[in-house]
């Protein structure tokens, strides 16, 4: 169990290291658009150049990948284990600047939301997509 495991975690972090593979994004936002949901992509004005905002309700949408952005407690966040030090540093530093970007858009008044990739998965992706849409459109 606990090879099949750490090979497939293994496997999956090779994936994204190699392909620029967006996917995530992609499904996030077809589903937005065919609840009705208009919205801009990657926002060069605003910090972090969110994946989706939405200025009808005011929301930022993140769509992160737990490997780059290095999701709490999340079994895809794991650390290579060569080059630790390098890797570290990247990716402790991608956390920071996420916390850091939220915040600021916090600041100018916007709600932000984050969609982690392992949430998309087969057995979770329904349930996380009505709770963003929800998220979305309910009312402060
Ligand atoms: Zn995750």
């Amino acid at each position: 169990m606990v090879d099949k495991f750490s090979k497939e975690t293994r496997s999956y972090n090779m994936s994204r290291i190699k392909s620029k593979d967006t996917k995530p994004e992609i499904i996030v936002r077809r589903y937005l658009f065919s609840k009705g949901l208009r919205f801009r992509k990657n926002d060069k004005r605003y910090p972090g150049s969110p994946d989706i905002v939405l200025p009808k309700y005011k929301t930022i949408v993140f769509v992160h990948g737990c490997f780059w952005h290095l999701h709490d407690g999340c079994k895809y966040a794991v650390m290579p284990k060569s080059n630790v030090e390098f890797w570290k540093k990247k990716l402790y530093r991608n956390k920071e600047r996420d916390q850091h970007n939220k915040k600021e858009l916090e600041a100018l008044g916007w709600k932000v939301l984050t969609v982690w990739e392992c949430e998309l998965k087969k057995d979770k992706i329904e349930q996380t997509l009505e709770n963003l849409y929800t998220q979305i459109t309910s009312t402060q």
